[in-house]
């Protein structure tokens, strides 16, 4: 244990050796065991084509529903004008079941950050939040219900795994944010999303072919996907080697964003528990190797937690264990702690924190620290843990 730092029991996550996609240990049972309906957004191009035609429904029909959906972001059949009427219902039952229902939204910043709880087809819960600037829009989303990793510090962390979701139930966070901002729902006038981030509820590496298989479809140009930039969608990971290395090979300009949250060995696992299988120089020289394969700068997090992680000492071992692997490669991110239920730790004091930045860039390091919109209304990172209702 470290300096400073107060030991809260935490599960152990646990992977089978070897096997990166393996289940974490469930620390909460599924509430009900299979998997979400089939949508066709699970689909791709090839395969829309061969379940419409099941249904008895020309092949081109496919594409017609592809646009309405990807470019008009609608599931609705009533939308669908040049598909014959007597077709739809059959379309819309089988291939577009309904996935997620808003059942909350609470919204911050004049209405600029939206969160939603969605309810998912067997009521299990997860969130998305959309953050409106003046020059951009991100996107917040989910990969799973829960997460495995336990960090002591997150709230998701805290609730344990559920299940992953699927690739529809991820595309479906999306749709909606692109269809709510697409009708000016969100002060502003009407926009287009430009960023996600898989930094929502679960450990989207864990949930690695399903969450793959968003991303191509997210990233094919319309029809066929939303036309997103993959340099625009940042994937965050608690450090799987295995996963991030697989990450680098998918030829793919995504950002990858590593939460770090400590530089040394011993508090690191404390406060990311998967760090007693891969330790900070694994994650690190894994994150390292993503750059060198995409030539994409990769992001560090860093929770600045008070009395913590904040030391000055920690922020020159991380800038030194950051050059010693390359330079211009990484750009840190620190975060203020959000406050989560339970929790005794908060955010490192002001001076503290321009203290921390302040050496990091004197080693050179590009650091900058990453605003926390939506903490009024337990939408930041962390804060995610799919309450039907404020906390008293
Ligand atoms: N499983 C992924 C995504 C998690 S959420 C991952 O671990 O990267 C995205 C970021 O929010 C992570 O860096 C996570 O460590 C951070 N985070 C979690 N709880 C937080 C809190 N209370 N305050 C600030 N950041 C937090």
């Amino acid at each position: 244990m470290s300096a400073g730092s107060t030991a809260i029991p935490v599960a152990t996550p646990q992977v089978r050796p070897g096997d990166e996609t393996a289940p974490i240990t469930l620390q909460m049972a599924p509430r009900r065991r299979g998997k979400p309906p089939r949508h066709f957004a699970d689909l791709t191009a090839e395969e829309r084509v061969a379940a419409v035609e099941t249904l008895g429904v020309k092949g081109f029909r496919a594409k017609q529903l592809a646009t309405h959906y990807f470019a008009h972001f609608t599931a609705n059949p009533a939308d669908w004008t040049d598909i014959p009427a007597a077709s739809r219902d059959a379309l819309a039952s089988d291939l577009f079941p309904p996935l997620l229902r808003a059942t909350r939204t609470l919204t911050a910043d004049k209405g600029t950050t939206v969160k939603t709880l969605w309810h998912l087809y067997d009521e299990t819960r997860m969130e998305s939040v959309l953050m409106r600037y003046p020059k951009r829009s991100t996107l917040c989303i989910s990969s799973q219900v829960g997460c495995g990793m336990a960090c002591p510090f997150c709230a998701t962390g805290q609730m344990g795994f559920t299940r992953n979701l699927s690739t529809a139930e991820m595309l479906e966070q999306v749709r909606y944010a692109m269809l709510s901002l697409d009708r000016g729902e969100i002060p502003g006038g009407p926009a287009r999303l430009n960023n996600l981030v898989f930094m929502g509820m679960g450990e989207g590496l864990i949930n690695y072919k399903s969450m793959l298989a968003a991303i191509r479809t997210l990233v094919a140009e319309p029809p066929n996907g939303f036309g997103m930039s993959a340099r625009h969608i940042t994937v965050s990971t608690v450090g799987l080697v295995p996963g991030i290395n697989k990450l680098a090979d998918e030829g793919l300009p995504l950002t990858l964003a590593l939460s770090l949250h400590a530089p040394d060995d011993d508090l690191r696992s404390e406060l990311v528990p998967i760090n007693t299988r891969y330790n900070v120089d694994e994650a690190l020289d894994a994150a390292y190797n993503y750059f060198r394969a995409t030539k994409r700068r990769v992001s560090i997090e860093y929770a600045l937690i008070k009395d913590m992680n904040d030391h000055a000492w920690r922020a020159d071992l991380l800038g030194s264990k950051l050059n010693k692997r390359g330079r211009g490669w990484v750009h840190v991110n620190p975060i203020p702690l959000n406050p989560t239920p339970g929790s005794i730790w908060t955010a490192s004091d002001r001076d503290v924190e321009d203290e921390f930045v302040a050496r990091l860039r004197a080693h050179g390091i590009p650091t900058t620290i990453r605003d926390t919109r939506g903490s009024d209304i337990d939408g930041a990172c962390g804060q995610l843990a799919a309450e039907e209702e404020d906390p008293a």
